[in-house]
């Protein structure tokens, strides 16, 4: 099933954040989704901004272009460190990550 389809909703509005101090720094999420996910010099993978900053604020989220939703939802099964947290804008249910149900 396509990952889309699964989704709540219009599937338009979810945003991804990064729990860095679970992350491993190896990279994976930065490999599947340059354009959300960027290691920095600290070793640690960061979300990204549309203007391609990375967002260094403890929790800070950014939203998941949905073409690049498949490559964000891998990332977040992926992930070894279990750090990668996507979730409803609305709500702020987790849909995919560690605390999703
Ligand atoms: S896949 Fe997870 S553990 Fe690996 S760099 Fe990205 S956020 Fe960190």
């Amino acid at each position: 099933m396509d990952v889309r389809q699964r989704i709540p909703g219009d599937g338009g509005e979810l945003e991804v954040w990064i729990d860095r101090d679970l992350c491993t720094g190896d990279g994976i999420c930065a490999q599947y989704a340059p354009e959300v996910f960027e290691l920095d010099v600290d070793g640690l993978a960061y979300v990204k901004n549309a203007d391609d900053e990375l967002l260094r604020d403890r929790g800070a989220a950014t939203p998941v272009p949905l073409p690049l939703l498949t490559d964000v939802v891998d990332s977040a099964k992926e992930c070894p460190g279990a750090c990668i947290h996507v979730r409803r804008v609305s709500d702020k249910v987790e849909l995919y990550g560690p605390d999703a149900e």
